[in-house]
């Protein structure tokens, strides 16, 4: 019974201290699609992310786009009393591409120092619905965590099954032994925005040493 006791003891301060680091990460990063053409579900999930975020208080970072799921997510935090960081290259300002909107815009010379910048300027990253530019930057921060380079929690939110297909990919890699089972840690997959507590919760502590692992 006293075993019971501390071993139940152990799981609620570790969910409670979990619960904690998470209500603490304030700004998060979005990637997510800049189509307007989607199923209108995404778009439905997009508003349901940024009241989420607005609720929290939280600050949502992203490519500051002001059109399809982007400028949905930026808007729906807006609107729910959260506020909102967007960081965008200089050709897409030319292009008139940004939301004028935001509390804060940060214009980039280029693609990549907007990335280093998204990253830098936020606690954890969610990967939402989108197109080759999503995928691509989550494969860039999966790559970063790997290597040790960056810690933070990645949350890879799977609405209707859109990343089957990728969550499959990332298995072959390490069924084939191109990463390790250990890297399965670097994401944690939510189905829904409804979901995202216990994401997060689920998040697995990570640690810049497993630099030492990233090669198999
Ligand atoms: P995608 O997932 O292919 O729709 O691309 C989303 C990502 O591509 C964004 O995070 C941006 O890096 C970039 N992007 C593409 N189109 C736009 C746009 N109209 N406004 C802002 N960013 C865009």
């Amino acid at each position: 019974m006293s075993l019971f006791c501390s071993a139940f003891g152990f799981h609620y301060f570790c969910t409670k201290r979990r619960k904690m680091e998470h209500e603490e990460l304030k700004r998060i990063c979005v990637f997510c699609g800049s189509s307007s053409q989607t199923d209108p579900l995404f778009a439905e999930e997009a508003q349901e992310l940024g009241k989420w975020l607005g609720y929290r208080q939280k600050q949502l970072v992203y490519g500051a786009g002001n059109v399809g799921l982007m400028g949905v997510l930026a808007d729906a935090t807006l609107a729910h009393g959260g506020t909102v960081e967007g960081i965008i290259p200089q050709f897409m300002v030319d292009a008139g591409w940004h939301h004028e909107g935001l509390t804060r815009l940060i214009v980039t010379q280029d693609m990549h120092e907007r990335k280093r910048l998204m990253s830098e300027h936020s606690e954890a990253i969610i990967a939402f619905p989108g197109g080759i530019g999503t995928a691509e930057e989550l494969l860039e921060v999966l790559t970063w965590k790997q290597l040790g380079l960056i810690t933070k929690p990645i949350i890879i939110l799977n609405i209707n099954g859109h990343f089957d297909a990728l969550l499959q990919w990332l298995d072959l890699l390490i069924q084939g032994r191109f990463m390790r089972e250990l890297h399965r840690d670097m994401w944690v997959v939510a189905k829904s925005v409804a979901e995202l507590e216990d994401a997060f919760l689920k998040c697995q502590p990570w640690d810049k040493g497993v630099r030492k692992i990233a090669a198999i």
